[in-house]
């Protein structure tokens, strides 16, 4: 069975929709409050916006609110009043689910899970990380008008790897009764001229999503075992950074364990202590940016 969003309002106007968009900073929940924020405006509907943006060149938390409708008196969302939450990262969506509506609310998350740095304080290969470890699909469930996906992956096979937040908007546009066109002019109009086609690709790809309920939404990546220990074997670590992505915040320098990363003259990372690397994937973890990707490789002593 598919679940997929159902179109819920704006049905009627005189009462105020509320629109909760939250994530961390680099994600793009700017964009996405933006671009729903002038769609009403373009449909003569009444639109406050307002928005936090928390330390969001290091992945600190973000959010937005956006309220429409016949006459929007106060710009913030109370507590228990949003009609849709829409979540670009897991904890986080978890962490405004109070903002929710008990009754009908309309829950859309990415699944992408961005750690903090306070939940990496253990290093070795595997070790428990303080992030929240409730299971998706139970949660999912339990919510009637709900939608998790990987909008990352998602935008990924769409050729625009840094366009979740389309594919979120593409998600979005199902609950709310907007003609596909008017959401598409406004992306166009928003977006850098030389990324619409991948956009509206995106914005295409969350449009069809829909999660099969009977599919077990991927765990959190701590909860991961194996099952050959650290004394028949060690592991060859090998990272792999996207210079493009990398914008220079200085993330994994401070937190690697071994002081293996640095800055190079261009303030891109760089590995320049490979040997010392022991491939414990916190820069991984921590980059707002997916700029580090850590590969493994199990070499076992003979
Ligand atoms: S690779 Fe390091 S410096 Fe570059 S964006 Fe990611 S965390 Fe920041
Ligand atoms: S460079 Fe290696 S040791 Fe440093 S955080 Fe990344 S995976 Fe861990």
């Amino acid at each position: 069975m598919k679940r997929q969003l159902e179109e819920t309002f704006p049905s009627n106007m005189t009462e105020p929709s509320n629109v909760l968009v939250v994530g961390v900073g680099g994600q793009g929940v700017i964009m996405i409050s933006k671009v729903l924020t002038i769609l009403c405006q373009q449909q003569g509907l009444e639109v406050k916006q307002s928005e936090v943006h928390g330390m969001a060149k290091r992945g600190g938390s973000v959010f937005s609110h956006v309220r429409f409708g016949g006459h929007i008196y106060s710009p913030t969302i109370p507590q228990g009043e949003a009609d849709i939450l829409v979540a670009l990262e897991w904890a986080e969506g978890l962490r405004w689910l109070p903002y929710l509506k008990a009754e009908g609310g309309t829950f859309l998350v990415d699944t992408q899970q961005i750690v903090p740095p306070f939940a990496c304080r253990d290093r070795r290969i595997n070790a428990r990380r303080g992030y929240v470890d409730k299971n998706m699909t139970e949660l999912i469930r339990q919510i009637p008008n709900s939608l998790a996906l990987d909008a990352v992956s998602m935008a990924t096979d769409a050729g625009v790897p840094k366009a979740a937040n389309t594919v979120l908007l593409g998600a979005l546009s199902t609950a709310l009764h907007f003609a596909p066109e008017a959401w598409k002019k406004v992306i166009e109009d928003t977006v850098p001229a030389k990324t619409i086609a991948g956009n509206l690709l995106a914005f295409e790809a969350g449009r069809d999503t829909s999660l099969a309920l009977d599919e077990e939404i991927p765990a959190v990546s701590h909860q991961e075992k194996t099952d050959i220990t650290e004394d028949v074997c060690h592991y060859n670590a090998q990272l792999e950074i996207n210079e493009a992505w990398c914008k220079s915040c200085d993330i994994c320098v401070r937190f690697c364990p071994e002081c293996c990363l640095r800055l190079d003259e261009q303030q891109i990372v760089e590995l320049f202590e490979p040997d010392l690397c022991t491939g414990c994937r916190m820069c991984e973890w921590l980059c707002p940016d997916f700029a580090i990707n850590v590969h493994l490789e199990t070499v076992f002593e003979t």
